[in-house]
């Protein structure tokens, strides 16, 4: 006999369900996507454990009859098309009718609806594919689905759902995108009962950027339009200037028609226009939409249609680019213009086409980023020089593991060892190289790099003899929401590495202790660091996770901790790094795998004054 048998209906339909519905998420977006096709304009959306245990979608919309709360969960069962000639709709919007029967092949289903018109609703219990109770019952206009025990009929899918936090992220993202999307609506997100964002309703796009995130983004947002608009392709929506960038690309946000889509093309095109004003490997915020006309997209490349396929992608590639380029440009000009005095343009230049407006150069400005910014913002400098790491502090400061109050010296905390000094200090260049003459050669080294060898050496081996200090004003890092769930639940790891972290209301967290050396730092930027590792990393098996984590956040703390490229460092402090680096194990590299150092040897030099061959 042989092995292939047909497998049975319902069981083939749990397949088909599973491929469709993988994650929690999938089933939200559903649940939305119908609260919004039946005119809702406030929806709520309760969780318990990241969806896994209980996904609920209240509106006030339209609500179904008796007849159609039973209909509605049979496969194919739509209200949304109505005859043969919609069929071409069913091509560019997949097949309709099937998210609702899908979740019912895999889940438990209660769903309380009513007609604005009816006296009474209907409450509906679904299980295996079939309705186990229905019931007549008073409630308000609108539908209340609740989903509770996702893949209880599937083990094998069951196994693949991520820890609540990764389903819970996805969650979030996705609801942000909705919210973006449709501003007139009223959304809620609920978890455990309790409401994590509330978003009233708005007209204004930027608004809702402000519902849904700490003002220290949303302060930095601009409009984004094309300048020529034209009817076949069109961007609108924000994103955000030079000042604000995130470490993941997880607040970037495209809208095709209307549609909330990931796609490649779009974030390079999008990088692109950031290219020089954010640093590589960070990531704006943006809410861009694009129209376009329909003919030139394929939206059926992905069974979920999340992601698109553009017939010319080199010219949505193009305009977007140089979209982001222009209102970034325009942007900072109006900014430079408010705190620079320019002299007055002293030729004609084509691109000028707004009253007022002055092109800049912007190749220009961010070569000599350092200088103006430094114009633009003065306590940098002094911030830079106030917190050099090599200069003995005098606080009284608490050793973490005795938590003793003691009194420690520069000489201590760099472990300053007793090398004989086998080197000439010549002199620095660019105020970040220093040259050395060794008998082998001539030496630089990078006065960053070095250091930051040196104090990961300290931090990731020799913890116990890093100093603590409470901070005399501690720092407030206002994050959004959801990263601040992302975050919380491994504040530890900051702790065990001595800085002291707290949760300080709902959106904001506070920063009490720091090492010494990162004492007048600011945090904000380590720990939106540390959260997309935690955002990148989670699926790490736990001690896996843990040390990876670690051993970034001590990296990232050397960094941050360590002399700058550009800042002045006396003779004595210049002395005091250079023997600690001698000392150090694993001197030659940062912890980034950047040289610490190299030699320019004796024979290579005189190779080229042709004094030897
Ligand atoms: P589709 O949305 O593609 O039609 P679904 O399986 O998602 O398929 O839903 C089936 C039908 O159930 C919808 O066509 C609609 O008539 C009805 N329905 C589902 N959710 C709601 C809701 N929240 N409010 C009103 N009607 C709904
Ligand atoms: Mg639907």
């Amino acid at each position: 006999m042989g092995k292939i048998k047909q497998l049975p209906l319902h069981e083939a339909q749990k397949i088909a369900a599973g491929e469709v519905i993988e994650r929690p998420a999938n089933i939200v977006k559903e649940l939305i996507e119908n609260a919004i096709d039946a005119q809702a304009t406030q929806i709520n959306i309760y969780l318990q454990d990241g969806g896994k245990t209980l996904i609920r979608v209240v509106d006030n919309g339209d609500g179904m009859d008796a007849d159609d709360a039973q209909h509605c969960f049979a496969k194919h069962a739509t209200s949304k098309i109505r005859n043969f000639n919609e069929l071409e709709t069913i091509n560019s919007f997949g097949f309709r009718g099937e998210a609702l029967a899908s979740v019912a092949a895999i889940a438990r289903i209660t769903l309380i609806t009513k007609e604005a018109k009816s006296n009474e609703g209907i409450k509906v219990i679904v299980a295996e594919n079939s309705i186990k109770e229905k019931t007549a019952i008073g409630c308000a206009a609108g539908t209340d689905i609740a989903i509770t025990d996702l893949f209880y009929n599937v083990p094998a899918r069951k196994k693949f759902l991520k820890k609540e936090q990764t389903e819970w992220r996805h969650i979030q993202q996705l609801f942000q995108a909705f919210c973006l999307n449709y501003p007139t609506i009223h959304f809620k997100l609920f978890s455990a009962g309790k409401c994590i964002i509330n978003c009233p309703a708005t007209k204004d796009l930027l608004s809702r950027g402000a519902q849904l995130w700490d003002q220290k983004t949303t302060q930095h947002l601009i409009n984004i339009e094309n300048q020529q608009q034209q009817s076949s392709l069109k961007i609108s929506g924000f994103i955000s200037n030079h000042h604000n960038f995130r470490y993941d690309r997880s607040m970037i946000f495209f809208f095709v028609n209307n549609r909330w889509v990931k796609n490649y093309t779009l974030s390079t095109a999008l990088l692109k226009g950031y290219l020089n004003v954010i640093p590589q490997g960070r990531y704006p915020t943006t809410c861009i939409q694009i129209s376009i006309n329909p003919t030139d997209i394929d939206i059926n490349i992905h069974p979920r249609k999340e992601e698109i396929l553009f017939m010319h992608p080199r010219r949505v590639e193009q305009l977007l680019q140089q979209t982001v380029k222009q209102t970034l440009e325009h942007n900072l000009s109006n900014q430079i213009k408010q705190k620079v005095k320019f002299a007055p343009a002293d030729h004609e230049n084509p691109m000028e086409q707004r009253p007022g407006f002055r092109p800049f150069d912007f190749d220009q400005f961010f070569s000599n980023k350092r200088d103006i910014t430094e114009q633009i913002n003065q306590t940098t400098a002094q911030k830079i020089t106030s917190a050099m790491p090599l200069s003995p502090p005098t606080e009284i400061i608490d050793t973490p593991d005795q938590n003793q109050k003691t009194q420690v010296t520069t000489k201590k905390l760099l472990q300053l060892s007793t090398t004989e000094k086998n080197y000439q200090f010549i002199g620095s260049y660019k105020k970040t190289y220093l040259l050395l003459e060794k008998k082998e050669g001539l030496v630089f080294v990078d006065q960053h790099a070095a250091q930051e060898r040196i104090l990961y050496e300290l931090f990731s081996k020799r913890f116990d003899e890093v100093a603590t200090i409470n901070l005399i004003f501690p720092q407030i890092i206002p994050l959004a929401r959801h990263d601040i769930a992302t975050v919380q639940p491994h504040l530890a790891i900051f702790h065990k590495n001595g800085i002291l972290i707290e949760l300080f209301g709902t959106d904001q967290l506070i920063v009490k202790a720091t090492p010494v050396h990162l004492k007048d730092r600011a945090l904000d930027h380590l720990i939106k660091d540390v959260i997309s590792w935690i955002n990148q990393y989670q699926s790490l098996e736990h001690k896996e996770f843990f040390k990876t984590i670690n051993e970034k956040l001590q990296a990232q703390m050397a960094c941050k901790a360590a002399v700058k490229a550009g800042d002045v460092l006396t003779e004595e402090q210049i002395e005091q790094l250079l023997l600690t680096l001698d000392s150090t194990p694993n001197r030659f590299l940062c912890p980034h795998g950047r040289p610490t150092s190299w030699l320019l040897s004796i024979d290579e030099i005189e190779k080229k004054f042709r004094r030897r061959k």
